[in-house]
């Protein structure tokens, strides 16, 4: 299917980065893989030729233009050959991007030229050892000393471009008393006293990404690094959050598409019982299932890159690009190393490293199960639905019948209150019920004629009461017209 996203600038830009990443990346990054790094002067080829801070205004040496799609051309580029290693994605869409949206005049003359140049690579430091998912508990703390400077504290870790990075965006407690309001940004950069590395971390894929710890002893920071405005960090972080998860859906789309374009390749080359083993109706059909499944998850994508350049991407629809696309390439990655039987597990097969490296992608920029928190029940709507919510008891009926009383809830070997004519009796198991839940009593719960839901009451080992979920029949009872 054809895209409709990109103009005649973009192939142009494309084409560029195709050229440089031929040219400077492709042919080292087996090297750059072993090393564990990417070297600066590839940072600084890449500025050089505007492939950094292309949406950083030109009075601050960037490209000027306001436009996601050239980051996702880089992005792209970098996929299509496998090159895991160089973090400009993180760099671009990530750090640059928290300087833009609530740096200083002062602050972005100071940083941003160095960033657009690749003299500074950029990083950004949430997770810690302790905590991950949950944000708002990091410990690392900043703590004012004087009206000049803060102290910092703690530590970060699964750092990319860690080692290798000049400027660290990091999430800080300024007020370790508090949860979210506690939260702000700081810029920490390399030769502050006190700021210390710790080891390449060993990963099971993306092995050129520099992935390290962090550790600040002490360290003064100037305030005039606090990044916007004190106790504001929390909602900076969900404001830029979705920018982040979008471009790992970008990388991943593509991760599928290439990894499916080099199966594709494989099947026609590859014979068995005397012809190509893309002739086995397995193998197309794995083939075309996975083909429809990139095409469709691809539109959603560029969707979603649209609604950014208008200002209009949700963290929702975000989380639904990150969580869905990311399953996709790991179920695509695994289906295509399958079709290449023993030498798919071969690390000198590239749909080996697609696999080992499309790993992570559910986990970082929020793993997918925190994506599906985000989308099942976005804050505001959660606490709107928290103060409208009967109590406990009560939740076990329909809307609409009288509110229960405790004395409803009935142990398992009593029968369920009558009222009129029954779906499931008391004490009956519809074929629908989970086995496990046999010897629970059948609480019905009826709505209408076409719609049939009942409930288990059962005891847990404990002895208290629980519902399992409700079994609903939307073609009619199983076991009797009512
Ligand atoms: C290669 C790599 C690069 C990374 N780069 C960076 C970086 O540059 N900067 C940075 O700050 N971080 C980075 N990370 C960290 C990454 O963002 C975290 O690993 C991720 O957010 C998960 O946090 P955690 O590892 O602490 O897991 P945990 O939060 O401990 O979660 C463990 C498991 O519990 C589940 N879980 C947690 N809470 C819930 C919940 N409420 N509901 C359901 N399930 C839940 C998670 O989904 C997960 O399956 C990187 C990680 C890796 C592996």
């Amino acid at each position: 299917m054809e895209r409709n996203i990109f103009e005649k600038d973009h192939q142009m830009f494309r084409d560029a980065v195709r050229k440089f990443v031929d040219k400077e990346i492709a042919p080292y990054h087996a090297e750059w893989e072993k090393e564990g790094l990417v070297p600066r002067e590839t940072w600084l080829k890449a500025g050089e030729l505007g492939f950094l801070g292309m949406d950083v205004p030109e009075d601050y040496g960037g490209g000027g233009i306001k436009d996601f799609r050239y980051n996702v051309i880089l992005t792209e580029e970098l996929v299509r050959v496998g090159a895991s290693g160089p973090g400009f994605s993180l760099h671009n869409d990530i750090v640059i991007p928290y300087v833009l949206a609530y740096g200083t005049a002062e602050q972005k003359q100071r940083w941003l030229p160095k960033l657009v140049s690749g003299e500074w690579i950029g990083a950004i430091a949430m997770t810690e050892p302790g905590t991950g998912s949950d944000l708002a508990s990091v410990r690392t703390s900043a703590i004012r000393n004087g009206s000049d400077c803060f102290v910092v504290n703690g530590s970060k870790t699964f750092i990319t471009n860690g080692i290798n990075a000049d400027f660290v965006v990091t999430v800080v407690k300024t007020r370790p008393e508090e949860k979210h309001h506690g939260i702000s940004l700081v810029a920490i950069e390399r030769g502050m006293e006190g700021f210390t590395r710790g080891r390449r971390l060993e990963k099971i894929g993306q092995h050129a990404q520099d992935t390290a710890e962090l550790f600040f002893e002490n360290v003064h920071v100037p305030t005039s690094n606090l990044i916007g405005t004190d106790g504001m960090g929390f909602i900076y972080l969900m404001e830029q959050l979705p920018q982040e998860r979008l471009s790992i859906a970008i990388g991943a789309i593509e991760g599928a598409a290439r990894a499916l374009e080099l199966t594709i390749d494989y099947c026609n080359e590859r014979t068995a019982f005397g012809r190509p083993i893309g002739k086995f109706q397995n193998s197309r059909f794995k083939l075309a299932e996975m083909k429809s499944e990139i095409t469709i998850g691809r539109v959603f994508v560029d969707r979603c890159i649209t609604e950014l350049n208008a200002g209009n991407l949700t963290a929702e629809l975000a989380a639904m690009a990150k969580w869905w696309v990311t399953d996709l390439q790991e179920r695509v990655v695994n289906q295509c190393l399958q079709l290449h039987g023993g030498y798919g597990y071969m690390m000198e097969y590239p749909i080996a490293k697609a696999y080992l490296d499309a790993r992570v992608m559910s986990i970082y920029g929020g793993t997918n199960e925190i994506m599906k928190e985000l989308i099942a029940a976005p804050p505001a709507r959660r606490s709107r639905r928290r103060k409208k919510r009967p109590p406990a008891a009560a939740r076990l009926f329909l809307p609409g019948r009288p509110a229960p009383g405790p004395r409803r809830v009935r142990p398992p070997a009593a029968p369920a209150p009558a009222r009129g004519r029954s779906c499931l009796q008391p004490g009956e198991r519809s074929a629908d019920v989970p086995q496990a839940l046999a010897g629970g009593s059948i609480q019905r719960l009826r709505r209408g004629r076409q719609f049939h839901p009942v409930a288990v009451i059962f005891a847990t080992d404990a002895g208290q009461l629980r519902r399992s979920r409700q079994v609903q029949h939307p073609f009619g009872c199983p076991l009797r017209r009512c």
